[in-house]
C-alpha cells in the first residue's frame, strides 16, 4: 500500500489522526511543530515522541513529497532556481530571490497550467496535475533548509493558477502564516490568479487576510480574450466590479499585474485606460515588462515602457506604481519563464 503524505496535514486533522490511534493530542502539537516549524525531513527526527507512535508515523506515512533534481544559480543576483521532483515523478519549479534583507520564495501551485495564457511558458506546457497542501509547503520547507536567510515573503506565482487549486493553496497559505506554523505575517504572502472570477469572489468573501494579485495583462477585452482566454468567461468589468468588493488598506491593496507586451497592450491608450482603472480601486499596479519565452512575442523597447511608466505616474491619485524588473533572467527564473517541459 502506497503510505499517505502526512506534510500538508493541519493541526485539526493531526489531532483527528493522532485521537483516533489512542495517542493523546498533544501529541498532534508536537507533529505540527516538527514539520512546519523545524522543518523535519525525517519522521524519526521528531525525537520527543514516544517509540510506538513514531512506529506508528513510520509504517503508515511519508514526510518529504519533494525531491532536489537540481538548482540553478544566477551569475547576476542572488537568485536560485529549483527544480523538485514529486514522489510520482513529476516535474516542478520553484524560486528563491535574496535581496538586500528580502528573501522572497516564488511557489508553484500546479504541475503546469491550463489557463492557457499565450505569453507564458508555464501555460504553453499544458496541465497534469494540482499540487497537495504537503507539496505547496515542501518548496518553503527545503529552501529554508537550502538557504542560509530566512524567508520574509512568499508569492504563489510560481507554475499553475492558485485559484484552480484553492482549497490547497488556501490551507497552505493557513500553515505558513499560523504562528504555531511557520509564522509568516499575513501582509507577506500574496496570492496571484489570472481572473478565476468565482474563486476570487470567494476569496473575498471569505475575508482570506493574504494579499491578492490580478494579472489584469489589457485593457481592453477584444486583447485580454486573445492573449488570457478566459477573458471569455470572465471579462476585465466583471473583475473590477469584483475587486470592488475587496477591502483595501494601507498594508493591504490589491495588486493589478500588468505584463508589457510590445505592440500588443503597451500603447499611450493602454497607460490612460489602465491608470483610470487603478484609480478606480485603491490598488498597487505592478508592470511587468515581458520576459521572453521564445515564442512570437517580444518585450516593448525602453522608451516605450518608460513612456507607458510616465502616463500611470502622470494620473497617479488612488494606487501606486511599481515596475518588476524580474530576476533571475539567465537561469530563466523569471515570471513566466518557469517550465519542465524539456528538463
Ligand atoms: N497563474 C497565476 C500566477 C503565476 S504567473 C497568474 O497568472 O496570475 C505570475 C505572473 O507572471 C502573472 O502576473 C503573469 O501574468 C506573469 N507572466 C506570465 N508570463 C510572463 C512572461 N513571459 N513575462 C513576464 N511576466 C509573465
Ligand atoms: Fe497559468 Fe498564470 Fe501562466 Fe496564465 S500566466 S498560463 S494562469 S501560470
Amino acid at each position: 500500500m502506497r503510505q499517505k503524505q502526512i506534510k500538508g496535514f493541519n493541526l485539526d486533522e493531526l489531532i483527528v489522526m493522532c485521537e483516533e490511534n489512542n495517542f493523546s493530542a498533544f501529541r498532534a502539537k508536537q507533529i505540527y511543530h516538527w514539520m512546519y516549524r523545524h522543518g523535519a525531513l525525517d519522521i524519526l527526527d521528531m525525537n520527543n515522541l514516544p517509540d510506538d507512535l513514531l512506529k506508528y508515523l513510520k509504517n503508515n506515512f511519508t514526510i518529504k513529497t519533494l525531491e532536489i533534481e537540481r538548482i540553478q544559480n544566477s551569475n547576476t543576483e542572488d537568485t536560485k532556481k529549483i527544480l523538485f521532483k514529486t514522489t510520482d515523478g513529476k516535474l516542478i519549479e520553484s524560486v528563491s530571490m535574496i535581496d538586500k534583507n528580502l528573501h522572497t520564495v516564488c511557489i508553484s501551485s500546479q504541475v503546469g497550467c491550463n489557463v492557457d495564457c499565450k505569453f507564458c511558458a508555464t501555460g504553453i506546457m499544458g496541465f497534469t496535475r494540482n499540487l497537495s497542501c504537503g507539496e505547496i509547503i515542501d518548496q518553503i520547507i527545503q529552501i529554508t533548509n537550502l538557504r542560509e536567510e530566512a524567508i520574509t515573503n512568499v508569492v504563489y506565482m510560481g507554475m499553475g493558477e492558485p485559484f484552480l487549486n484553492y482549497n490547497e493553496v488556501i490551507k497552505s497559505a493557513n500553515i505558513l502564516h499560523d504562528p504555531n506554523g511557520m509564522n509568516l505575517g499575513k501582509n507577506r504572502i500574496t496570492i496571484s490568479t489570472s481572473g478565476i472570477l468565482p474563486k476570487i469572489k470567494q476569496y473575498i468573501d471569505e475575508r482570506q487576510p493574504y494579499k491578492l494579485a490580478i494579472s489584469l495583462n489589457a485593457t481592453t477585452d477584444a486583447i485580454r480574450t486573445k492573449i488570457i482566454p478566459i477573458n471569455k468567461k470572465w471579462n476585465i468589468e466583471m473583475i473590477l466590479n469584483e475587486l470592488d468588493h475587496y477591502p483595501s488598506d494601507k498594508k493591504n491593496m490589491v495588486m493589478l499585474e500588468y505584463v508589457l507586451l510590445k505592440d500588443i497592450n503597451d500603447s499611450k491608450e493602454d497607460a490612460e485606460k489602465l491608470s483610470f482603472y487603478a484609480n478606480r480601486l485603491h490598488c498597487k499596479v505592478n508592470i511587468i515588462p515581458f520576459n521572453d519565452i521564445g515564442n512570437q512575442y517580444s518585450r516593448p523597447d525602453d522608451d516605450t515602457i518608460n513612456d507607458f511608466i510616465h502616463i500611470l505616474h502622470k494620473n497617479q491619485e488612488n494606487y501606486q506604481t511599481l515596475v518588476r524588473w524580474s530576476k533571475g533572467l539567465d537561469i530563466d527564473a523569471a515570471c513566466g519563464q518557469l517550465s519542465t517541459v524539456s528538463q
